[in-house]
């Protein structure tokens, strides 16, 4: 081990107990969003083409430094990840299912020809940033410690082609409950741009895939929606997902979800859970192609780490509009409970998707 990294361990300790509190200092715990806030610790891992990823260590929260040719600056090689860390009322700090995105970022590093740190490297990285940044974990029931990993071509390269070097960075941010009081959402289908292609990298979390959908989101926006559902590009007949959520259906007893077939629907570990919970409910659950008509049903939400599960109050499409359930009733409030009670500790977890960090 460097000597820096021997320093920085001290220095966590020394912060720690210095600090005494539980807490960062000077958070509204009670406004929390989804926007940035820099903590205290990042994550750092590099490893050489070719090689394997090694020994990491925690860095102080700030700016880091690229050559220009980086190939993520260059060519966009890069991954991204999200999770969250919960506290519960009884003080247990808890990740939900890390092992699906450390699975998740092999998947994706392999697509993208870059190294990927082992399932136990990455979740061992995910504990210690969430162990180094514990004071910006939120108390029980305001939100929760984000947690953002990134796999990234950090090496020089000129010509197109993967990087010599590599870096998993992570970082975490406490971020709100999204959506405080779930409203449901207004969605717009594009009927132009699509998110992704058949083939292309839209079934991994490559760095590449929210710019696109940046244009269609402004532009709905501007007219009075909440986001955008995309169709996929081959027939522009069937629907694949929101911007940054998976879309489910219910229509009588059967919970449907675009199949992720042709790479253009992102294995989603909100989406994985929530169809087990569906299952566990007695509901028939199918992964299928969707088409737009099917749209015309009792009920449809939306999931991903960031909203849980949130229910879709209305989708339009050129001039029509269709309306859904919303509220206490809908299976979407139910599933939101179930998941979110395991999430934070105040159901038990019997599937054991939580891994207990402190
Ligand atoms: C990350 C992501 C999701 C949701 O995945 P979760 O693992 O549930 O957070 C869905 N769609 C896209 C495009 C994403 O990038």
């Amino acid at each position: 081990m460097p000597a820096s990294d021997l320093q920085v361990s001290s220095e966590i300790s020394t912060k720690h107990s210095a600090d005494g509190g539980k807490y960062a200092d000077g958070v509204n715990w009670d406004d929390l969003s989804f926007k940035v806030t820099p903590t205290d610790y990042i994550y750092t891992m590099k490893c050489n083409d070719g090689d394997e990823f090694s020994q990491g260590y925690l860095i102080p929260h700030g700016n880091i430094e690229l050559c220009p040719f980086a190939g993520i600056l260059n060519y966009g090689q890069g991954l991204f990840e999200g999770l969250k860390a919960t506290r519960t009322e009884d003080g247990r700090i808890m990740l939900f299912r890390p092992k699906e995105n450390a699975l998740r970022m092999k998947m994706g590093a392999e697509r993208l020809c870059m190294p990927s740190p082992s399932i136990e490297q990455f979740i061992d990285a995910v504990k210690q940033t969430v162990i180094a940044n514990k004071r910006w974990v939120p108390p029980p029931g305001k939100g929760a410690l984000y947690i953002r990993p990134l796999l990234m071509g950090t090496g020089s390269v000129l010509g197109v082609g993967p990087a010599p070097e590599y870096t998993l960075l992570i970082y975490a941010c406490p971020v709100g409950i999204f959506h405080k009081g779930r409203a449901a959402l207004n969605l717009y289908v594009e009927d132009k741009l699509r998110r992704a292609t058949t083939g292309g990298a839209g079934g991994v979390k490559s760095i590449t895939n929210y710019a696109p959908v940046y244009k269609a989101q402004k532009e709905a926006r501007a007219k009075g929606f909440s986001d955008v559902l995309f169709l996929d590009s081959v027939t522009g007949k069937n629907i694949e997902e929101i911007s940054t959520a998976n879309i489910f259906i219910l229509k009588g007893n059967v919970v449907s979800t675009p199949a992720l077939i042709n790479g253009t629907v992102l294995p989603g570990v909100t989406r994985k859970s929530i169809m087990e919970i569906a299952l566990d409910f007695g509901y028939q659950v199918e992964e299928r192609v969707i088409p737009l008509e099917d749209l015309l049903q009792a009920e449809a939400f939306c999931t991903g780490t960031a909203v849980t599960v949130n229910p879709i109050g209305a989708v339009s499409y050129l001039t029509k509009r269709v309306e859904f359930r919303t509220g206490k009733e809908a299976l979407s409030q139910k599933l939101y409970e179930t998941l979110s009670g395991i999430q934070t500790g105040r159901l038990e977890d019997k599937k054991g998707w939580t891994l207990e960090v402190n």
